[in-house]
């Protein structure tokens, strides 16, 4: 059990903090601290099938409390916080507080920072090492980073990507290092829709790859 120690300043609203190995995109498989803040710009309304409870803040830390609670789930995780360790900053929406303090302070501890962002507002790319931008609208601003991740939702759930037109239509002018399509993962319907999304992918090519939610895979949070 992670001592929490809550002090006064400026807080941070967190919704979990935990050590796992990054479970999607580019960097699947690779020793991470994930830093889940509380708060989203987006909702259910918009994302119905939003699979992360980032609603309540579980914790309210300011710039320490933060720091020790990362250091406590490295320590707890990997032993101690090893340079280079992955710090992926996700949400809800990160970018609505993720701001420069933290970002030196981790960098100074020797984390690469990689932020999971919805791509609706502008992200201060110099805050972070790593950019994903997984869009949940058809518009949306931030247009480059190091990879875009599309959640696929084809005919299996409501979204802005029913078919490849769609998936390129978001794309286009857009700048990324990497392309990703994810299986939408829709319990009801008896999980990810890997086939029609293997199918897009096909039918798509370079750059375009899958994504696979290893994390599910393993049984990993
Ligand atoms: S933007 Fe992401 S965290 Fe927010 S509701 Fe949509 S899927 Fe969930």
């Amino acid at each position: 059990m992670i001592e929490v120690r809550r002090m006064a300043g400026k807080k941070y609203g967190i919704r979990e903090v935990f050590a796992t190995l990054q479970g999607e995109g580019a960097q699947a498989g690779t020793p991470a601290v994930f830093l889940r803040f509380a708060g989203c710009n987006l909702g259910y309304d918009v994302c119905p099938w939003c699979d992360t409870d980032w609603v309540k803040a579980a914790y309210t830390l300011d710039l320490e409390g933060t720091l020790d609670f990362v250091r406590a789930t490295a320590e707890q995780g990997f032993g101690g916080e090893k340079p280079g360790l992955l710090l992926v900053a996700t949400g809800g929406e990160p970018s609505l507080q993720f701001d420069r303090p933290l970002s030196d302070a981790l960098r100074a501890r020797g984390y690469r920072i990689t932020m999971e962002s919805n791509g609706s507002r502008p992200v201060d790319r110099s805050l972070v090492d790593w950019l994903t931008v997984s869009p949940k609208q058809a518009q949306f601003a931030q247009k480059e980073g190091d990879e875009l991740k599309l959640l696929y939702t084809g005919g299996a759930a409501p979204g802005i990507t029913p078919d490849v037109d769609a998936v390129r239509r978001i794309a286009d002018g857009t700048r990324f290092g990497q392309y990703f399509l994810q299986p939408v993962d829709v319990p009801v319907l008896g999980g990810p829709n890997y086939g029609e999304t293997i199918a897009a992918v096909m039918e798509l090519g370079p750059p375009w790859r899958m994504s696979v939610q290893t994390h599910k895979v393993a049984g990993i949070p």
